[in-house]
């Protein structure tokens, strides 16, 4: 588990959390099937956050459902501590899994207050052990105050919390959050976010949060579980994600990119920037698509580096300028270039990158005409 400074705790001290190992699943049968998971597997340990991270329609609300038992998967098994919830020969029925839920739309019910909605799921308490634990509650999440409102008098990010009360009153062994804040206004979004993970972090239980959202994953996730066509891609830390991606998709995570296709002739690919280096261990039969993150280039004098592209606007920021570069009719993004490295629009500017900051996707397919050697976004 990470302490949020980056550095890690050994992982082989922590207890054995949520399980989920090669979990098969699809939609319709015969001529008719749809949407496939294959061999899903994941492990999250006792008090970390871990992050489902996927495009739309990648099988994640799919993962959820068959983890909290909404579903039953063709295949696989999933585990809490010491628990098996699903296999072959075992289905635990949801409301048994000691699994809370959140999603997106908050579903408090209306009609009762704050209190009444946190107290909903703790009949089996007298009035009194009641009243003190949805007390405990509240305080938790700070909603001392509102136990009386109704949720409409809540603002977005009460909301999320008192859900979260509500989440919590039942003393889940996990919580699964499906897309839990993407419902919330972009300025109070990230820090309702941190607040409930606090929570759900010193509880020291396995959070399993689904996002299609790269930035929410790179902020919050102790590990993330890439998820592309029903199949996990990459699992790993945000730092193991940035330095080695497995996927073009998991390479775009971390801001814009340029994104190069061709096919390599003599160990170089022809781009707009200039004939880039290409490992010949990465040199596709079918050519390849090069990635090249556009925080990773350094702007430099023209005549020290092969590569240039043409400055199309500038605009002073003091210290340094944002320019905007082109390279043969493709508009490339923005760089900042400090004020000693000359450059006018109009004119060409030098650009330089590390090796390491190429990544290379040997293509599966033969390139058609139209790519070949371009630049793509
Ligand atoms: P995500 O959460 O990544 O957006 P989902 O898991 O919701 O993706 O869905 C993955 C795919 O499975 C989608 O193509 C979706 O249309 C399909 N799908 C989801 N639920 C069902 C269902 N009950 N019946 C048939 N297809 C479904």
């Amino acid at each position: 588990m990470s302490d949020r400074t980056g550095c890690r705790a050994p992982r082989a001290v922590l207890a054995p959390g949520l399980k989920v190992e090669h979990i098969g699943h699809h939609y319709g049968s015969g001529r008719r099937r749809g949407f496939a998971l294959h061999d899903v597997s994941l492990q999250i340990p006792q008090g970390e956050v871990h992050c489902l991270l996927g495009p739309s329609g990648s099988g994640k609300s799919t993962v959820l459902r068959l983890i909290a038992g909404l579903e039953r998967p063709h295949a696989g098994l999933v585990a809490l501590g010491d628990r098996t919830l699903t296999s072959d020969v075992t289905f635990v029925p949801p409301e048994r899994r000691s699994m809370g839920l959140m999603f997106q739309d908050v579903a408090l019910f209306p009609h009762m207050t704050v209190a009444k909605n946190v107290a909903f799921g703790l009949k089996a308490l007298d009035t009194s052990a009641r009243d003190r634990r949805v007390a405990e509650l509240l305080a938790l999440v700070e909603l001392s105050g509102h136990a009386e409102k109704f949720p409409h008098e809540l603002s977005g990010g009460e909301q999320q919390r008192a859900a979260l009360a509500r989440a919590l009153a039942a003393e889940p062994r996990a919580v699964l959050l499906d897309e839990a804040f993407s419902a919330l206004d972009p300025s109070l979004r990230g820090e309702v976010r941190s607040s409930v993970l606090a929570i759900l972090r010193a509880a020291r239980i396995p959070v399993l949060m689904v996002t299609h959202d790269p930035d929410e994953a790179i902020a919050e996730a102790d590990r993330i579980h890439v998820i592309e066509d029903g199949r996990i891609t990459q699992s790993g830390t945000v730092g193991e994600l940035y330095r080695a991606p497995a996927t073009r998709f998991v390479a775009g995570f971390f801001g814009p990119v340029l994104r190069f296709s061709g096919h390599p002739e003599k160990g170089h690919l022809a781009t707009p920037i200039g004939a880039i280096p290409i490992p010949v261990a990465s040199d596709g039969r079918h050519g390849v698509d090069v990635i090249l993150r556009t925080r990773d280039l350094t702007p430099v004098a023209l005549d020290s580096s092969p590569w240039k592209a043409t400055v199309l606007a500038c605009r002073d920021l003091g210290d340094r300028c944002r320019v905007e570069l082109a390279a043969q009719g493709n508009r490339l993004g923005d760089i900042h270039v400090p004020e000693q490295i000359s450059h006018r629009v109009g004119g060409e500017i030098g650009l330089s990158f590390a090796p390491d900051a190429l990544f290379v996707f040997p293509h599966p397919v033969a390139l058609n005409d139209s790519r070949k050697a371009g630049i793509s976004r």
